[in-house]
């Protein structure tokens, strides 16, 4: 039965932060060895405030960074935004000031190698196994392409800055690209994986959604149980998360929960959250693939947009144009993978229903 860790922690206190992350990870920090190398994969989407839940919080990088040079570790941290430069992102999110007062390495993702994984070969960070531990940091968010993203998703970071783009054209829709993720995460496979679910991001995300205080910890040396067992409680079927859905009818997942083997200091019923407001993208298969464009959510730019054409120069399809108050997103060109909403700085992007999507209540 695969292990998963769940402690209460109400707020980002630095004192509840650190029992929760100690007690996640009690039992792998025994047997980390002292003098091994740590690479520490917050989620670094995109560089804002740390008040609006999109990256990893720092006080949970700092308890974890904590833990390992306790035993005498050499700690890292390093991810590849969706826009813009790391360190700048890392200072926005307030991880950059944790990682200088904690003596943490930063490190760019910036050279590639290609890595054999099921879904074909994937472009990652050249050095991820100069490393002892890859310690994948996610947030617990809803996506708008693929339901819920959480530890499988966060790895895509491994793919270099806009190489990301590349994959999102390669494996256009909901299924192929929750089916390359999860080659991706098999194929790297971290050594363990802790989820800041002290406050989530709800509605429209994986970046223009709004905080949602959940109020626990959970962590598991299994990145595809840790997001069922955070997806479960948050409310979706597995099937409502691509990768999930994927790793159901391809590797075997288990989706009965009562099968996992928990550890908790609190009942995990109390931690159910009964109106999560999920992200408006939908899953289409069969026949209705065909007709995706008029009924599926795509994504509307709003008044709230400052003109700074990132989405433009960002959109994988080319689908965007630039405009006189705001760009022009053409629908056909369009393969829905909310990139646009994730790099826009003013959360001017956001998910809505066609008419037809309206009428047929999809
Ligand atoms: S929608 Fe967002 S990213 Fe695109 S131009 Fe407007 S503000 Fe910039
Ligand atoms: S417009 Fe947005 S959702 Fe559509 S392809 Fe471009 S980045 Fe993806």
């Amino acid at each position: 039965m695969q292990k998963i860790y769940v402690s209460q922690c109400n707020d980002y206190s630095v004192a509840d932060v650190d029992k929760a992350v100690n007690f996640c990870m009690k039992d792998f920090a025994r047997n980390v060895k002292k003098g091994s190398s740590v690479l520490l994969k917050p989620n670094i989407l995109i560089g804002r405030s740390s008040e609006d839940v999109v990256t990893t919080n720092p006080e949970v990088v700092r308890a974890v960074a904590r833990v390992f040079k306790e035993i005498g570790c050499k700690v890292s941290l390093g991810d590849s935004p969706a826009f813009g430069n790391l360190r700048k992102a890392l200072d926005t999110c307030g991880i950059l000031p944790v990682c200088e007062e904690e003596g943490i390495d930063v490190v760019n993702f910036d050279e590639a190698k290609e890595i054999d994984t099921l879904s074909g070969p994937i472009s990652v960070y050249k050095g991820i196994d100069d490393f002892d531990y890859l310690v994948n940091l996610p947030k617990a968010k809803t996506h708008g392409l693929i339901g819920f993203t959480g530890a499988q998703k966060n790895l895509f970071g491994l793919v270099c800055g806009m190489k990301k783009s590349k994959y999102h054209l390669k494996y256009p829709n909901r299924y192929s690209f929750s089916r390359m993720i999860v080659s991706l995460a098999n194929a790297v496979k971290p050594s363990f994986n802790l989820m800041d679910c002290v406050v989530g991001m709800e509605g429209n995300g994986p970046s223009a959604g709004s905080p949602r205080k959940l109020g626990f910890i959970a962590a598991s040396e299994s990145a595809p149980y840790l997001d069922f067992f955070v997806s479960d409680l948050l409310g979706f079927k597995y099937n409502e998360v691509g990768t999930l859905d994927v790793e159901h009818s391809e590797h075997g997942l288990d989706v009965n929960v009562n099968n996992l083997n928990l550890i908790s200091n609190i009942d995990p019923g109390k931690l159910r959250v009964k109106d999560f407001k999920k992200a408006g993208g939908l899953k289409l298969g069969g026949v209705m693939s065909l007709v995706k464009k008029y009924v599926s959510s795509r994504p509307v730019i709003s008044v709230e947009c400052i003109n700074c054409n990132r989405c433009v120069e960002n959109c994988p399809a080319d689908a965007i144009a630039k405009g006189l108050k705001r760009p022009v997103i053409d629908y056909n060109k369009c393969i829905r993978c909310y990139c646009c909403g994730e790099i826009c700085p003013s959360k001017a992007i956001v998910s809505r229903r066609t008419l037809f999507g309206k009428i047929l209540r999809l």
